[in-house]
């Protein structure tokens, strides 16, 4: 084989930093407060980030060294995105809205060393940190009554004040494009929690495809909103493409809720966002009882993490923001597809695309995999457990041995669905979510879809559940919206012309929530408990 003439320079997270600092200076963060939003520089986040290095060199951290944060989305939270990888250390984002207990075993496994506090998480922290064995110093941020942590026997830091005595450079390391730079775990609501560990590599590449215009379409012009949090799959790998691109970043801190959310948009004016759907399901409802909150600067949505549903799509066309509909996993980045529809769609057939999870973003791979083993074809028709790979998916868990998500090269990533020949993947469900009755797969995405479409229906989340004849039927739990009221058998009519009379559920609950994983999913496990303990009020139907 013939040798390039090509230099071999490595993909790392110091040359990402060193381009959006240097040539998108003047790039900003965007960070909601109580006193409305700050705002950094990229140029200063530059600085700052290598004063952060140099503090965390000081604290004795080396490379290799797993560096922590219980964080907002913000930009000091950028920064140790930044500065910890560029140093040769990795940056572990904990998800605060796991239990307790789950943090911990996280923490322990990924053995942390230190880790960075919001002074507004500090109260939940200091229980939680008698139970991290390996963490060595805690470093606050923000104005805190830093007591709470005394008697911890660990070191006790001030972010700003570490930073101001730090110097103003930082002497980056060369370091292998192959070695870990971040780490994150899955939040899956089955089993323990389970580590992925990107690479400089990894984490490059995604940057660069992030930007496309068939993919996230981010240019230098853009403020992207970034409700999805930091701790979830490294906030999509959002911080890192901006320092690519100059893409500025509106961080809304801990102001995730529609009404403070919709503020932190009229008065930072993003014209991006990226989100899961609750987040804007919640902020449409309250977009449409406060019509004179400005969100007028905002023309697109990235939306993903769960399927949307198609009505929340449309509600937001209605307002002229285009939401753009994308998947992927904590095991993949986490980009993998995104539904941008071809050139040639028109019409409905535009609609139907958007809807799908997307076409897969080069260099992802993907192939399907039915019930009997065998590969199933990209009809648009069969179905299979999509299987994927590519140089930032995942090939195996942090130290775990597990084969049954791996195999001849490739993830098992859990979702069912079919793939169109021009490789649009439309996604049918969970494997551990679709319903099983009679020998035949019913959809619950799908029912929730359609029921989300109805005008008295807030939120829907439909279970299958155990049934003697059938093996398995579904049941529909169901939010109504505020003053709205719909029988179960209006419900049930609603749906007969939409889907096949099999699979119209029987059973069904009105419920006040769905209860919610900690990034914002239906965790459907609780329905299917509640409903095995009668703690839902079941109507059944004849
Ligand atoms: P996480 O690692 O927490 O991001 O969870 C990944 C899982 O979320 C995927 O395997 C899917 O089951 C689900 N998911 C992500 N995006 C979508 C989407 N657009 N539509 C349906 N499910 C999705």
């Amino acid at each position: 084989m013939a040798e390039s003439t090509m230099m071999d320079v490595p993909l790392q997270i110091r040359r990402l930093l060193d381009h959006g600092a240097g040539l998108h200076g003047g790039s900003r963060i965007v960070t909601a407060t109580d006193e409305g939003p700050r705002s950094v520089t990229f140029a200063e986040t530059g600085e700052r980030a290598a004063r952060l290095a140099g503090a965390l060199q000081a604290l004795g951290i080396s490379p290799g060294d797993r560096v922590a944060t219980f964080m907002w989305n913000n930009a000091e939270h950028v920064e140790a995105y930044l500065a910890v990888p560029s140093m040769g250390a990795v940056v572990h984002p904990l998800n605060i809205r796991l239990f307790p207990e789950q943090i911990a075993f996280i923490a322990n496994h990924a053995n942390d060393r230190v880790v960075i506090v919001d002074n507004t998480l500090l109260a939940g922290f200091a229980k939680l940190l008698p139970s991290l064995k390996s963490v060595r110093h805690v470093i606050v941020c923000g104005p805190a009554d830093r007591s709470v942590l005394e008697g911890s026997g660990v070191g006790i830091h001030d972010y700003d004040q570490l930073l101001a005595a730090a110097p103003a450079e930082f002497a980056w390391p060369d370091v292998d494009e192959r070695t870990a730079a971040a780490m994150c775990y899955t939040s899956g609501t089955t089993g323990h929690p389970k580590g992925v560990v990107y690479s400089h590599r990894s984490i490059y590449l995604h940057a660069l495809a992030l930007p496309a215009p068939d993919v996230f379409g981010l240019s230098s012009g853009d403020l992207v909103l970034t409700v999805v949090p930091q701790f979830h799959v490294l906030g999509w790998g959002l911080p890192y493409a901006a320092f690519l691109t100059g893409s500025s970043l509106a961080m809304p801190g801990q102001y995730l809720t529609p009404e403070p959310l919709a503020r932190f948009i009229a008065e930072a004016r993003p014209n991006k966002g990226a989100g899961v759907p609750t987040v804007w399901a919640g902020l449409q409802q309250h977009l449409d009882d406060h019509p004179e909150v400005d969100v007028s600067s905002l023309t697109e949505l990235v939306v993903g993490g769960a399927a949307v549903p198609p009505a929340l799509l449309q509600a937001y066309d209605e307002r002229g923001i285009t939401m753009v509909h994308a998947w992927g996993m904590t095991e993949m980045s986490p980009l993998g597809t995104v539904a941008r529809p071809p050139a040639h769609a028109s019409g409905e057939d535009r609609t139907r695309y958007r809807l799908t999870q997307g076409r897969f973003v080069a260099p992802v791979e993907a192939r399907l995999v039915g019930p009997t083993g065998d590969i199933v074809g990209w009809d648009g028709e069969s179905v299979g457990e999509v299987e994927v790979r590519g140089p930032w998916i995942t090939g195996s868990y942090y130290r775990e041995d597990d084969d049954e998500h791996f195999g001849e090269g490739w993830l098992r990533t859990g979702d069912v669905g079919s793939i169109t020949p021009d490789g649009y993947l439309k996604l049918t469900d969970r494997v551990k979510d679709v319903i099983k009755s009679g020998g035949e797969w019913i959809s619950s995405v799908e029912l929730e879809g359609h029921l989300m479409g109805h005008p008295a229906v807030a939120e829907a989340a439909v279970v299958g559940v155990p049934d003697d004849r059938w093996g398995e039927r579904p049941l529909a739990a169901v939010v109504l919206r505020e003053g709205q009221k719909a029988e179960p058998g209006e419900l049930h009519e609603f749906l007969s012309n939409k889907v096949a009379a099999w699979q119209l559920p029987e059973r069904w609950a009105v419920v006040d929530e769905i209860p919610k994983t900690s990034v914002g999913k239906f965790d459907k496990k609780i329905i299917r408990t509640a409903y095995t303990h009668d703690d839902l009020n079941v109507t059944t139907l004849g």
